[in-house]
């Protein structure tokens, strides 16, 4: 068995970003990682994803971005690059192709058994991922056989997809960006619409992530929210990446041609049922909508920054029609596949020490569990709202290696005494 101070389990952004906190506090520690480096990013998302976030907001600890189109949005291949860069850049100690198989408490630390032999560690950091399990409804057991699902992380491209009409369930980030592709590719889409975030990508002249960076929206702090739960379920904002910019809400979708329904509330005997909702969870997309906008106002005005950008305006509302389809037969509407865009879970099913709640979900403290030593990062608003973010990692890393810090130094004390 090898022995280190601390095993980072992990070898995403946030495990690298770990490791480069640890490496300068001189802490001796390895990265496991079942695959390659940026795993995730290069065998679970689709083609034509480019993040979200602006170039600029992928800063890693020691990383800032020095390219010359810092308002640009990264292709895979280009975020692949920049994990794979940054690996090499601070020189992690990762272990690639290293499945971690379960981990136990010990009574000087953690075993971490791997299908590569077993490690041992003071204290540990699980770097796995908030998003390696596709969240797909119990009713997707009712689907008739003749209709494809599938999820996100098996979608690619339209190619793969049978000639027809397509079902999006879930309008967030991913159901909206993959409504537009497929709408574009010549298949009728759908789209079942739950609770969204509405957001433009530009706002008053700049990228609505650079607001909510300057703002200090990204920046707060999970002991300051009024309902943590709650903050931490929040869906991702409707935002795409493109060259041109472009706003991609439900506006733009239903100009495009893609037809609205509320959310997908049953199946049966090959009817696919929505809610009545539609028109409500619009109405409370563009109130929330609004309210960040005025935050992002009163900011520029307390910051002089009234004479340097546009002028504040408002978005229209989100058109929906007056009777949006509650029922609809999928043969009849000729929907030959659904694309389960509902979100995803992490995977901690290999953890045997007792931190889990009911729902298999960590129990932590902004990223620090109940089992001392044992450290968790990269989860929704983990510390910060920004933790989910790849620009969420440092401030996350520098904190939770600094508690780190000072756990192993009272251990020390401990046995020394
Ligand atoms: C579709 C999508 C789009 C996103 N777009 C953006 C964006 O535009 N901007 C942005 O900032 N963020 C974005 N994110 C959010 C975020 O950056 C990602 O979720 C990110 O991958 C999380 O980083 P991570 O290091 O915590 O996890 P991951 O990148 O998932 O890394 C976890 C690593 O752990 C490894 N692992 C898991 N289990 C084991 C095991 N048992 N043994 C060994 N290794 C294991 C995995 O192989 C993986 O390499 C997006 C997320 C998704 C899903």
């Amino acid at each position: 068995m090898r022995r280190t101070t601390t095993v980072v389990i992990g070898a995403g952004h946030t495990g690298l970003a770990m490791s480069r906190c640890l490496s300068e506090r001189g802490i001796d520690h390895v990265v496991l990682e079942r695959g390659e480096v940026a795993n995730s990013w290069r065998t679970e998302r689709w083609d034509s994803l480019r993040l979200l976030t602006p170039n600029w907001q992928s800063r890693l600890p020691g990383l800032g971005y020095e390219g010359d189109d810092p308002d640009g949005f990264r292709t895979m291949p280009e975020v692949i690059g920049l994990i794979d860069g940054y690996a090499q850049a601070i020189a992690a100690p990762v272990q690639t192709h290293t499945r971690v198989t379960a981990v136990r408490s010990t009574d000087a630390g953690y075993l971490v058994r791997t299908d590569r032999g077993d490690w041992h560690g003071r204290t540990l950091v699980l770097a796995t991922g908030a998003c390696n399990v596709p969240c797909v409804p119990r009713l997707a057991e009712a689907v008739p056989a003749s209709v494809r699902t599938l999820t996100p992380m098996e979608y690619r491209n339209p190619d793969q997809l049978e000639h027809g009409g397509v079902l999006v369930v879930g309008a967030s980030a991913t159901g909206v960006q993959l409504a537009d592709e497929i709408h574009r590719s010549g298949r009728p889409v759908t789209l079942a619409v739950g609770e969204h975030i509405r957001a433009p990508r530009t706002y008053r002249g700049r990228d609505i992530q650079w607001w909510m960076d300057a703002a200090g929206v990204l920046d707060q702090r999970h002991d300051e929210v009024d309902d943590l739960a709650r903050a931490r379920k929040v869906p991702s904002l409707q935002l795409i990446g493109s060259p041109a910019r472009t706003m991609l809400d439900l506006n733009a979708l239903t100009e495009s041609g893609v037809r609205l329904t509320g959310r997908l509330a049953g199946i049966t005997a090959g009817r696919l049922l929505f809610s009545g909702s539609l028109a409500n969870q619009c109405a409370l997309s563009d109130l929330k909508l609004g309210r960040l906008l005025d935050t992002i106002d009163r900011w520029a005005t307390e910051h002089g920054l009234d004479g340097q950008v546009e002028a504040p305006h408002r978005f229209p509302p989100t058109r929906v029609e007056a009777a949006p389809a509650l029922s609809l037969d999928l043969a009849r509407a000729g929907i030959k596949t659904i694309l389960w865009a509902t979100g995803y879970r992490p995977d901690h099913s290999w953890l045997e020490v007792p931190v889990l709640d009911r729902k298999g979900q960590i129990r932590h403290d902004g990223g620090i569990t109940g089992s001392p030593g044992m450290y968790l990062i990269g989860m929704p608003f983990l510390r910060r709202r920004k933790s989910a973010l790849i620009d969420g990692a440092g401030d996350d890393a520098r904190d939770l290696s600094e508690h780190l810090v000072s756990y192993l130094t009272g251990r020390i004390r401990e046995e020394v005494a």
